[in-house]
């Protein structure tokens, strides 16, 4: 921590190689972590109706096993081909061995990985609050994609970031007292969550899911309560524009379901960055300050 004090340009640029390296990581969470709660999902089935439901048989994946292939010829990843960004761009988007195309989304999530810690670096000073915030940026960049993907918000994800939240309230690296970080997940877990039951009755439909409910306490834990209006207003508008967009594009007979999560994830740590800035902004013009 001294060091990082010492020089103060070190811990951007800590940050920025470490969110890289991260994302590098995040792109093996966000494609595996959804199959590997279907696989779950699938030995619960088992374990409860053994009459009806096969044994499932594909081989168990982990974080860390398989190590990574190419999809297409199967070869290994050498540690040189996964340089975040540098790699791909050093290969062209190719497989080296088969020349199969590599998703350019690989390097995109490294590259925003790394910019979201450095903009976290530039904001927050070195400490345990910096670097906690960093964490925080990580899951929520994981939790973005996998519900863009599958629709999903893993528990193994929101809980964890919801506890965390708690933790480093009750540990003093937040600037938020343990009682309002306690406040922020008990209001964001229930707001939603009459909301979904208010909607639920009124039209018969689901609007969220238990997930959004999960993740927009989590935001509460790190946030505050305060700050969980602004979010909700932020990830509304943005969620009303997205649906609009993607009803658009998928013409009347969309039947493709509608993740809120990603929106609420974006507006959560927007409201980290620049919440203050935007709270005040709003205070000045309403109360003529
Ligand atoms: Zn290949």
């Amino acid at each position: 921590m001294e060091l990082f004090s010492f020089y103060p340009w070190l811990f951007p640029i800590f940050a920025t190689v470490f969110g890289l390296l991260i994302g590098s990581f995040l792109n093996v969470v966000i494609f595996r972590l959804p199959k590997m709660m279907e696989q779950e999902w699938k030995e619960e089935c088992h374990e409860y109706f053994p009459e009806t439901v096969p044994e499932p048989t594909e081989e168990r994946i982990t974080l860390s096993h398989p190590a990574s292939t190419c999809p297409k010829c199967n070869t290994g990843i050498k540690f040189y081909d996964n340089i975040p960004v540098i790699s791909w761009l050093l290969l062209r988007g190719k497989c080296r061995q088969c020349s199969n195309p590599i998703s350019a989304r690989y390097p995109l999530v490294e590259l925003l990985t790394g910019t979201l810690a450095l903009v976290v670096s530039l904001h927050f000073p070195a400490g345990p609050w910096g670097f906690a915030l960093l964490g925080f940026t990580f899951v929520l960049v994981a939790l973005t994609f996998i519900d863009f993907d599958t629709q999903l918000l893993p528990d193994s994800l929101t809980l964890p970031l919801m506890w965390a939240g708690i933790v480093t309230a009750l540990l003093g690296w937040s600037p938020l007292s343990l009682e309002t970080s306690i406040i922020g997940a008990m209001t964001g877990y229930l707001s939603l969550w009459s909301i979904y039951w208010l909607f639920k009755l009124l039209t018969g439909k689901e609007g969220m899911g238990y997930g959004d409910f999960k993740l927009f306490a989590a935001l509460g834990a790190w946030l505050g309560w305060s700050m969980l209006p602004m979010i909700i207003l932020m990830a509304s508008i943005a969620g009303t524009v997205g649906g609009v967009i993607q009803l658009r594009r998928a013409g009347k007979d969309n039947q493709q379901p509608f993740s809120f999560g990603p929106y609420l994830a974006i507006a959560g740590w927007i409201a980290l960055i620049w919440g203050d800035t935007l709270l005040n902004m709003y205070l000045s013009y309403a109360f003529g300050g």
